[in-house]
């Protein structure tokens, strides 16, 4: 039997790290410091909670809507599929889900290339493409997610994407890092932080390989 192969498709959290222009940058600090003669070191972290490899939870863009915490971890585990999006595509659309058998794997991530260096925030994404949202809850989607910092264009103020999305009960994982995964189906860990009120949460997000006997 094949051996199961781990992809890390989640950024390095730390100084370096690029983020929405006007966000709050990453900042990690001790607070205890073992170099000042503390008895241990305690660190603390400054954030924004779309910062990195993050989940959206719908009240990020609506007002009553659903906190991070809340959400059902099911969505965030489980099978799932990698979807190569071609250089040059200007967003991700319905032909790119063609022959995708959603049947055996609810959950979809597209490798677009929009953001390739995670010190630089990019100029423009390949957004997601609203009408997709319906084609995937009838296929029994509910997780999409995306290397790109945002399923919508970086200058949207709709939002069109992130309310099609919600509207078809489809949640959303941004800025992956997808960069090393070939595309196919695997088995997604990327469960957020239990934030009571956050707005959106960090995750670590894995992909595993199937085992293929
Ligand atoms: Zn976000």
């Amino acid at each position: 039997m094949k051996k199961p192969q781990f992809y890390d498709i989640t950024h390095s959290l730390d100084q370096s790290i690029a983020v929405w222009p006007g966000d709050s940058s990453f900042r990690y600090s001790l607070g205890w410091d073992m170099q000042k003669g503390d008895s241990c070191n305690v660190g603390a972290v400054t954030m924004s909670c779309h910062t990195g490899t993050h989940a959206d939870a719908p009240f990020h863009f609506t007002r009553e809507g659903q906190r991070v915490g809340e959400m059902d971890l099911s969505i965030y585990w489980g099978p799932c599929w990698v979807v190569d999006i071609p250089t040059g595509s200007s967003s991700v659309t319905l032909e790119h889900l063609k022959g995708i058998d959603f049947g055996i794997a609810p959950r979809v991530l597209f490798k677009t290339g929009s953001f390739p260096r995670r010190e630089q925030f990019p100029e423009s994404v390949v957004p997601i493409s609203p009408e997709l949202a319906a084609y995937l809850k009838q296929h029994g989607v509910f997780l999409i997610g995306t290397d790109a910092p945002s399923v919508d264009p970086l200058d949207s103020k709709t939002l069109s994407a992130h309310h099609a999305l919600l509207e078809n009960e489809i949640a959303i994982l941004e800025s992956l890092a997808l960069q090393q995964v070939p595309a196919g189906r695997y088995e997604l860990v990327a469960l957020p932080l239990k934030l009571s009120d956050g707005d959106g949460s960090p995750v670590r997000a894995v992909l595993k390989t199937l085992e293929l006997k």
